[in-house]
């Protein structure tokens, strides 16, 4: 018999183990990267994320999705219309584009502007960062420029965290091959793939790292752990930085191939750590509280291209459960409302 390929071969496991299925996370969670799109533009959309929120235990939802001006005050305004205020915020965006003279200028007064109309935040700074963003010179826009120093002072000046999403997965820049831990998505996914001439993703992860150590008064999250999480001493260099945060987003099946030194991380960094999810799919967050929240063995990831292993429980403590699912956040966002979490 030919074997079977990758993409046929589903063994059904035999291994019997007790399962603790989380349908709703413990304590109230805030979803640091939220991603509700259309759902914020109607009264139907925020019933129907309401329910979801409801039924998952989402206490807030924090939109990272760069509104500014008449888009933001839209927004706040439905929000606060609707049986969520309270429990949506909103992050407003900096437009990185043609950064030269004059830029700083409008750039920070249009901040000032949305954090008076009642943004909370900054972000999501989407990876393009970095990568493809051009400063009007032509130049490539690179993540520590000088040139951006006002903005990151204005966010520290007005009390604001900047949450800030840098390069793709590591393996995106290796070459294809059957070594590849990626390999199957970059086939089923294409446009995943960094095409050559790209930023090398070091040279990235340094750019950000320096960026952030030239701002210590700004607060800085790196989102999806910062793609270190497949390398957590390398991640806890990054997080010894004392202005840096960083969020688990999209990043699930790294921490639960590694149950037992991610149970040591997030202890270890337990101050440092957010809750946030990226694409808002309401039948994936239980996976989240799973592996958080039990120490089940060998359970499926929700796709099975990110990864193709199974997930472990890293059953956290009760006190870095709350921290990671909305003390952090609560603490670093100061426009968020304060009063009726759990002690
Ligand atoms: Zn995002």
């Amino acid at each position: 018999m030919a074997p079977p390929s990758i993409l046929d071969y589903r063994p059904i496991s035999t291994l019997v183990r007790v399962e603790h299925k989380v349908p709703k996370a413990k304590y109230p969670a805030i979803d640091f990267h939220g991603h509700p799109q259309a759902l914020l533009n109607s009264a139907e959309g925020l019933a129907s994320l309401k329910a979801s929120m409801d039924s998952l235990n989402i206490g807030l939802m924090i939109a990272a999705e760069n509104q500014s001006g008449d888009r933001l005050t839209r927004t706040l305004s439905l929000v606060n219309a609707s049986p969520l205020k309270g429990r949506v915020a909103v992050f407003t965006g900096i437009d990185l584009q043609n950064v030269g003279p004059g830029w700083a200028e409008r750039a920070v007064s249009r901040l000032e502007t949305d954090i008076r109309a009642g943004a909370v935040g900054v972000g999501e700074v989407g990876k393009q960062f970095g990568q493809t963003v051009r400063k009007a010179n032509g130049q490539r826009l690179r993540l520590d420029d000088p040139e951006l120093d006002p903005i990151w002072e204005a966010a520290a000046r007005l009390g604001v965290p900047v949450f800030i999403h840098t390069a793709d997965p590591a393996e995106f820049y290796k070459p294809m091959d059957m070594h590849n831990e990626r390999w199957l998505e970059l086939a089923l996914f294409p446009g995943r793939r960094i095409t050559e001439g790209q930023v090398p993703f070091d040279s990235l992860m340094a750019e950000r790292d320096n960026l952030f150590r030239r701002h210590p008064k700004t607060i800085f999250i790196a989102a999806h752990l910062g793609w270190q999480a497949n390398d957590l001493a390398k991640l806890g260099k990054l997080l010894d930085l004392p202005n840096v945060y960083t969020e688990v987003g999209a990043v699930l099946y790294d921490i639960g191939r590694q149950p037992r030194a991610a149970h040591d991380f997030f202890v270890k960094y337990q101050d440092r750590i957010l809750f946030g999810k990226d694409s808002f799919q309401p039948e994936e967050y239980p996976y989240y509280w799973r592996v958080f929240e039990t120490r089940d063995d060998y359970f499926d990831y929700y796709r099975d291209y990110h990864a193709f292993w199974k997930l472990y429980g890293i059953d956290l403590p009760d006190e870095v459960l709350k921290k990671v699912y909305y003390k952090n956040a609560l603490r670093i966002t100061k426009g968020l409302p304060q009063a009726g979490w759990p002690k």
